[in-house]
């Protein structure tokens, strides 16, 4: 897949060429030229997505990569090299809170395991910086309401990586959603899963995770649920088959299949699973239309169609999307269409609270 920037590389090799490019990639030419504020991030946790998501700021014109927290010294040496990061933004999880004497730190992206968020990103409100903090913000809505308050406390902006929030084919589907194309809507169906592989990982370490699939991927069925349909859920269901309690322990779910009902009528119906692949795809019905998303959530390309034909909107990388636009949110105000905020992430965590009571209770939980 070609990235903005490849294309924009390919293009810029003589400013000769600029006038025989069309009005689109003239477009593209001068939005390059960038000169606004940059959001300076540091990125906190340096594991696998923390890889995904430096590799795509590469490509972002308002955000970038200037510094890096890790507990693990060789680490800190490769993301210094690799990205060309100063030794005087380099910290450890011990000394990260001397960021608030380091002007060159707008920001700290926290990519750390899910139960690790909340005193991440308190350490850094208290440094007086920026958090972005990667889903799910917290592991319950008690502590993501905490987090919320902390930062409003200390005057710093909580974010959450929601990256589909910027993502073009989601977005079309929510602006025809908003314009009524749909008619009355009245079920969306969301399937998230994979089969996880390594069963020492954290992400099947409660203390860690702070659950099992539905922490970690069954979290997009519920928020995508939520701007699929635009409404907020008010009551669920849910039960969980368990066919490895050797491998998903107490506290650890497998499989969840869960129900939300949504005040104007719809009702949405889900799965989230540790042990099935395949499954990534939202499916929204409206009395006059349909979307159908497959994948829906990945990485990209997401796919899908609506009753009016296929989605054709382009694929950027989605982490890109994401930061250029969070540095918009921080340095212009934007609002996104989709919320990505603490308070935004703390609706999803209560839903979940709500599903794992349902599913322990069997009873349909108010929300
Ligand atoms: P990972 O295991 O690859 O990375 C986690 C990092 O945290 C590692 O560098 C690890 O060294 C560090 N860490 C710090 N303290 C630790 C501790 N006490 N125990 C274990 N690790 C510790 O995990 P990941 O896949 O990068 O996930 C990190 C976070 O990113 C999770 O919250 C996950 O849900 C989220 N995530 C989001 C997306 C997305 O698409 N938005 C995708 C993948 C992961």
């Amino acid at each position: 897949m070609t990235s903005r920037r490849d294309f924009l590389q390919k293009i810029s090799f003589s400013a000769a060429a600029i006038p025989f490019l069309s009005v689109k990639e003239q477009q593209a030419a001068q939005e390059e030229r960038y000169d606004g504020p940059v959001l300076r991030v540091a990125i906190m946790g340096l594991g696998s997505y923390a890889t995904r998501v430096a590799e795509a700021m590469k490509e972002c014109k308002k955000a970038k990569l200037v510094g890096v927290i890790s507990g693990t010294p060789s680490k800190l040496a490769a993301w210094q090299a690799r990205y060309g990061i100063p030794e005087k933004n380099c910290y450890n999880y011990g000394n990260y809170g001397d960021i608030k004497n380091n002007p060159d730190i707008d920001a700290v992206y926290v990519i750390t395991p899910n139960a690790l968020h909340k005193p991440h990103v308190i350490g850094v409100a208290k440094a007086g910086k920026h958090a972005i903090c990667e889903k799910p913000m917290s592991v319950n809505a008690k502590d993501g309401q905490e987090m919320v308050d902390a930062c409003k406390k200390a005057n710093v902006k909580l974010l959450v990586g929601y990256r589909v929030h910027f993502e073009p084919k989601t977005l079309e589907v929510i602006r025809m959603r908003k314009a009524g194309e749909f008619g009355k809507i009245l079920f969306f169906q969301g399937l998230s899963g994979f089969i996880i592989g390594d069963p020492n990982q954290w992400r099947l370490n409660k203390a860690l995770s702070g659950g099992g699939s539905m922490m970690d991927i069954g979290i997009y069925s519920v928020n995508g649920a939520r701007y699929m349909i635009g409404e907020e859920p008010v009551w669920v269901t849910a039960q969980e088959t368990k066919n490895d309690p050797v491998k998903f322990k107490e506290g650890i779910d497998e499989t969840i299949q869960f129900q939300m009902g949504f005040p104007g009528g719809a009702v949405a119906s889900c799965l989230s699973t540790y042990s099935l692949n395949n499954l990534d795809k939202f499916y929204l019905d409206g009395v006059n239309g349909f979307a159908e998303m497959q994948p829906s959530t990945g990485y990209g390309p997401i796919a899908g169609r609506t009753h009016k034909g296929e989605l054709t909107q382009p694929h950027i990388t989605h982490q890109a999307l994401q930061m250029d636009g969070m540095a918009e949110l921080i340095f212009e105000g934007k609002q996104p269409v989709v919320p990505v905020d603490g308070e935004e992430a703390v609706k999803d965590l209560r839903i979940i609270d709500a599903i794992f009571e349902a599913a322990k209770t069997g009873k349909k939980i108010p929300l």
